[in-house]
């Protein structure tokens, strides 16, 4: 029987996510999905790579769900050390991603660490290696991929850049691309941006596989 209706998730309870991801979400109050989450998620869950333009204040952040859930599914365990990176153009924009996920993964089991300049940079050190998911600004994360000994990225399974054209914009190419380099090529990428620049297309097509979802919120806001 033919269904016109759309089967686009609304809701985050529409996606096939456990139980602890919810409670977490529910606790946060994120109930209804953002444009930019009901035409991301799913594809990201399955493993796509994925380049998401959508405005400031679109919710991009929560489009980081399933990294959450790909960990948990794999039974990731905190001394099995880093499975995913998170980059971001600024220390402030690091800091507010490293406060949504922890509260949306509190009832998971998983380890999350911040690397970004004027930290204290021997903690840092010490503790990287425990460190699940880690998020941090360019510099700091090349910093440690080169002088910290345990920094060890060879299980790095997933990729995320947010606002990858302010990152960009802000002199940080170089950066990024040794650091993608230092990072298995057999790995999902999700590229977040407010603008669908011609860098940030250059930047997709060499660090995303070929068959990348491209998704643009702003044509159907
Ligand atoms: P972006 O990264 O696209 O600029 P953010 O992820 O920072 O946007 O989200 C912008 C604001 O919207 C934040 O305050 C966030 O808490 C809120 N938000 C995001 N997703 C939802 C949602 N599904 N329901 C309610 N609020 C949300
Ligand atoms: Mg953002």
């Amino acid at each position: 029987m033919a269904i016109n209706k759309s089967t686009a998730p609304v809701l985050f309870s529409d996606l096939q996510l456990s139980a602890r991801t919810l409670k977490g979400l529910n606790e946060c109050n994120y109930r209804d999905l953002t444009e930019i989450q009901r035409r991301t998620i799913n594809y990201a869950l399955q493993g796509r790579d994925i380049v998401a333009a959508a405005k400031t204040g679109s919710g991009k952040t929560l489009a980081l769900v399933p990294i959450i859930e790909h960990l948990y599914n794999e039974k990731w365990e905190k001394d099995h050390g880093l499975r995913a990176l998170v980059i971001a153009p600024s220390r402030e924009l690091a800091q507010q991603i490293y406060d949504v996920i922890g509260r949306v993964a509190k009832y998971h089991d998983v380890s999350i660490g911040l690397i970004i300049g004027g930290k204290d940079l021997r903690r840092e050190k010490k503790n990287i290696d425990r460190c699940n998911i880690l998020i941090g600004t360019p510099g700091r994360i090349l910093h440690h991929m080169d002088q910290t000994f345990i920094f060890n990225c060879d299980n790095t399974k997933y990729l995320v850049l947010d606002e990858a054209d302010r990152c960009l914009d802000m002199g940080f190419k170089q950066q990024m691309d040794s650091i993608i380099k230092n990072l298995p090529a057999e790995r999902q990428t999700l590229l977040f941006s407010a603008t669908q620049t011609k860098s940030v297309q250059d930047l997709a097509r060499l660090s995303l596989k070929n068959n990348a979802m491209y998704v643009n919120a702003h044509e159907h806001a």
